[in-house]
């Protein structure tokens, strides 16, 4: 027999590739054969991304790709138009790709590893009787409100298309962050149809993922106790971090501009602002300007991640001077490494879109959040970090929905002077290594799943 082969498909987005990468890293190390699938946009994204660096993917990852469904000129920012077309297009892709690695190669696929969010790609592999896990990159008790979905209708909570009946609070336990029913995750991805999109393919998810033998999440059980009380089936193997196999992370889409840890060498320990808002968001012009307005107003060393894509309409919509005004003590990159950037000791703070990466890095490193959540399960993820584990502060908006300058000034200094929240993020920091070391919980799930892989 060859060696235990594993195929595995992330949903094609950076918030999901990166972490998938992370496994695979784990399992390369494990002696497994791995393939990843990735749609032919994302892969091209990756190689070009990764353009003379040491690839330290294709050197143990064997790449594949197939078509997403959508035209090269399509935007692939509409989750909704993305999901419908590979939905599309992919599942028979994916069976193609199956039966030609396994008419050719010796090492036969053992086991398929799919994002929770491609079910049908747990529905290929039942169909073609390949033992299947579902990986889930978001925190669980997102997962879990998707699970709850037949008693929200029930209750009367949504309609069958899922928009909410009215705007309120729930909690599917006491000790689980309350959530708006407006802050749903398919309530706020886009217009009304890429909602309802999102709602049939989290409803459809809920069936697939019934197929799969194993569904682990990177999370642990002591940051969401509640949620793995209430759903002992997911088992949380994270915080999957670079650093805790002390390697680099992978699979990026832009281009890392690792120059700003020299820079962040520089600052005085504990000075640094660092803002990163994610590979989605996107902000409009009066937000942007306010946001680079607030952070001059803070006096403050910052380091803060502009995408190319990031604000509305205007590759340039920074404010008049700003940049010669912060040249000495601010730091603007298109992509930063940002793992590496949290556990820099010169980093005091984190305002971030709290995207689950980001804030399972962050929370990782002992790093206070300023939480400035855009879309999706980002709302749910603050409430967790400013409610639950009371380790950042949100931001207000005005009368217009802005965040204005003086806010973001105001957050800062109070963040930063509030001894009991970086306290608490050093405390929460112990936790979550502690939960990937020898004899750690994350680290036994991921035991055990090696063993169901290998058997
Ligand atoms: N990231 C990065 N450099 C940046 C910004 C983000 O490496 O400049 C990484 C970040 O470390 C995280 C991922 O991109 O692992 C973003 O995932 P997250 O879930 O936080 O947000 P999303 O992009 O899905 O909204």
């Amino acid at each position: 027999m060859g060696k235990p082969h594993v195929l595995a498909i992330p949903a094609p987005a950076q918030g999901h590739v990166l972490p998938m990468l992370e496994i695979m890293q784990r399992l390369v190390r494990h002696g497994f054969k791995v393939t990843l699938v990735n749609t032919e946009f994302t892969q091209e994204r990756v190689i070009n991304a990764s353009a003379g660096k040491d690839n330290i993917i294709e050197d143990h990852i064997h790449l594949v790709s197939i078509p997403d469904g959508l035209e090269p000129w399509e935007d692939r920012n509409d989750m909704g138009k993305l999901t419908q077309a590979n939905l599309r297009v992919m599942p028979l892709k994916l069976e193609e790709l199956i039966q030609k690695i396994n008419g050719s190669d010796n090492d036969k696929i053992t086991c398929i590893i799919a994002d929770e969010f491609l079910g049908w790609a747990l529905e290929v592999a039942e169909k073609m009787q390949i033992k299947r896990a579902a990986f889930w990159p978001a925190a669980a008790a997102t997962l879990a409100v998707g699970f709850r979905i037949p008693q929200l209708l029930d209750d009367g909570i949504i309609k069958n298309d899922g928009t909410p009946t009215s705007n309120q609070m729930i909690q599917l336990s006491p000790t689980m962050p309350a959530i708006s029913t407006t802050h749903f995750l398919w309530a706020c991805m886009g217009d009304l149809t890429t909602q309802e999109i999102i709602f049939e393919a989290t409803v459809r998810n809920n069936k697939s993922v019934r197929m799969a033998n194993w569904l682990i999440c990177n999370s642990t059980y002591e940051l969401e106790p509640a949620v793995f009380a209430l759903f002992p089936n997911i088992m949380p193997i994270g915080p999957l971090l670079a650093s805790n196999q002390l390697g680099n992370s992978a699979g990026y889409f832009w281009p890392e501009d690792s120059t700003c840890l020299e820079w962040l060498d520089q600052q005085s320990a504990n000075s640094v602002i660092y803002a990163a808002f994610g590979s989605l968001t996107v902000f409009r012009e009066i937000q942007f300007q306010e946001l680079a307005l607030g952070l001059e107003l803070t006096n403050r060393p910052f380091l803060w991640v502009v995408r190319p894509d990031m604000a509305d309409k205007n590759n340039d919509a920074y404010p008049e001077g700003f940049k010669e005004r912060v040249a000495t003590r601010g730091r603007l990159v298109g992509w930063a490494p940002q793992q590496k950037v949290l556990g820099h000791p010169s980093v005091a703070c984190f305002l971030s879109h709290c995207g689950w990466n980001s804030t399972m890095e962050g929370l990782s490193n002992g790093i206070p959040f300023l939480c400035w959540p855009y879309l999706g399960d980002q709302f749910l993820n603050q409430s967790y970090i400013c409610d639950v584990w009371k380790v950042g502060l949100g931001f207000n908006c005005n009368e217009s929905g802005i965040i204005k300058k003086e806010e973001i000034k105001e957050k800062v200094e109070q963040l930063l002077s509030d001894k009991t929240i970086k306290a608490r993020a050093l405390d929460l920091k112990e936790v979550a290594a502690k939960s990937v070391k020898e004899g750690g919980c994350s680290h036994n799930n991921f035991n055990n799943f090696i063993k169901w892989l290998k058997a």
